[in-house]
């Protein structure tokens, strides 16, 4: 019921957070500037005259700076996921919610829409002054200029996101021309309206009840992972005193409670109150009380990122067997997907026989079609040469020499004849083979049946 009511209190953006500065919002916006410059900027990279990140979906193929994936080798894509998500688990075994305090997209795109609001309706007391105010021709604008920005940035994360699945240029262009395809507005719409619901309505709350990851991290923690944490040994009993006077002497700890934690806080939580799950371990609050140690002379880190073992006046022990284990596990990982990357075959054959079982040619021979299906898997044109493997008494008859665009699909109609009168067996077995012109030792070979009348 209180998990309810602080998501609603968040969604009905009931948290206004107080400006700070220091390291760990350096570091934030940093993360934030990257993702920024990755996530908006890859989108409008070409590759070898293509776009450099495509998923093209319908072809079925992924595009990434020259290499491109089919269907066939989303099993390392897949694998690539895995290593990012077993990643993902050591980062939060190791230091706790840094993904999310730093990198996730949900909490950037939130505290740039948090700084939209502080441009456009001021900072924290301005805006609890224009929320309790009546409506007024100052308070309708600000408000709409907040939505308008709100809304641009959505529109540009909708046109990003969906410029992976579709070329973005045409896409753009068709957006502001106002003749894009219902199916291609649907999802700009879709994805602008999930970043201004998300970002700019429910915030935190998304993190606290519907992201996954939020849910289960907890259990990966150990008395020894790091989370921002207060220490209350140092800190209680809290309490205001005159700045230069001697805490200890009044009976204080050095929290002088003066609440800027809470203020800077998105999730609105009293970290003092101990560890919560409603923490997404953003570090506002230890840059905020850090500020506030340096006004009293106090040593810095009353809150900051602390083990379990370290507040109960034990030792953090960084080198432990689980963090080992995940980190062999991640070289293993690495490693066996770099070598099956070097392995992949760089061309693949797909032999797909005509539904018709066989026919006599003009020169009465028995011949069989096929459906050749050749992908060139590298950043270059490339030439092949086709031919069927240990096939005596068998002729292919069709294009054997032939060229493929770079990352296409080639499909090559071809047939073979029977040279012989009388077959060994109604159905025999063709080893269809290509191979590069220039480099022979990149081919595939796939496989069919040849299938004639036994008596004619
Ligand atoms: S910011 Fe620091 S000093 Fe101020 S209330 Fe929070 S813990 Fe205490
Ligand atoms: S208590 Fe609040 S401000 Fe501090 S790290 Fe957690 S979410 Fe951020």
């Amino acid at each position: 019921m209180t998990e309810r009511i602080h998501a609603i209190q968040i969604a009905a953006n009931g948290i206004h957070t107080r400006s700070f500065t220091g390291l760990y919002r350096t570091l934030r916006i940093a993360f934030a500037g990257v993702l920024f410059v990755l996530f908006f900027g890859t989108a409008w990279l070409d590759w070898n005259g293509r776009q450099a990140v495509l998923w093209d979906l319908a072809d079925s193929k992924f595009h990434i700076f020259g290499a491109t994936f089919w269907p066939q080798d989303f099993i390392l894509l897949s694998a690539l996921l895995i290593i990012c998500a077993f990643g993902l688990f050591a980062i939060t075994v190791y230091a706790g919610r840094v993904w999310c305090g730093y990198s996730c997209p949900q909490s950037t795109w939130t505290w740039l829409f948090m700084w939209c609001e502080k441009v456009t309706e001021g900072d924290r007391n301005q805006r609890i002054k224009l929320a309790a105010a009546p409506w007024s021709l100052t308070k309708l604008a600000r408000r709409t200029l907040k939505h308008s920005l709100w809304l641009a940035i959505g529109v540009l994360t909708g046109l990003t996101f969906v410029g992976y699945f579709t070329p973005i240029r045409p896409l753009a262009q068709d957006l502001f021309t106002l003749q894009l395809s219902g199916v291609a507005l649907f999802w700009v719409l879709f994805f602008t309206a999930a970043t201004y619901i998300n970002a700019g309505l429910l915030r935190e709350a998304v993190c606290l009840h519907m992201c996954p990851y939020a849910r289960f991290q907890s259990v990966m923690f150990d008395k020894d992972t790091l989370a921002v944490a207060y220490d209350p040994r140092r800190g209680e009993a809290r309490g205001p005193r005159k700045k230069g006077s001697n805490p200890r002497a009044q009976g204080l700890g050095d929290c002088i409670d003066c609440t800027l934690c809470v203020q800077v806080c998105p999730t609105g939580i009293d970290i003092r109150d101990g560890l919560q799950m409603a923490c997404i371990g953003c570090a506002a609050c230890i840059d905020a009380c850090d500020n506030v140690m340096d006004k009293m002379g106090y040593a810095r880190g009353l809150i900051g990122y602390k083990s379990e073992h370290s507040l109960q006046g034990g030792t953090t022990h960084w080198l432990r067997p689980r963090l080992l284990g995940y980190a062999a596990a991640l070289v293993l990982m690495i490693g066996a997907l770099v070598v099956a990357l070097q392995l992949r075959p760089m061309v693949s054959l797909d032999v797909i026989k005509d539904r018709g079982l066989f026919r006599e040619n003009a020169q009465g021979q028995i011949e069989n079609i096929y459906l050749l299906k050749v992908i060139n898997k590298t950043a270059q044109t490339q030439r092949y040469h086709l031919r069927l493997l240990d096939a005596e008494g068998f002729e292919l008859h069709g294009n054997s020499e032939f060229s493929i665009p770079a990352g296409e699909m080639s499909e090559l109609p071809v047939s073979v004849a029977m040279l012989t009168e009388r077959p060994a067996s109604s159905s025999q077995e063709l080893a269809f083979e290509i191979r590069d012109s220039d480099q022979p030792a990149v081919r595939s070979v796939a496989r069919s049946r040849f299938v004639a009348p036994l008596n004619r």
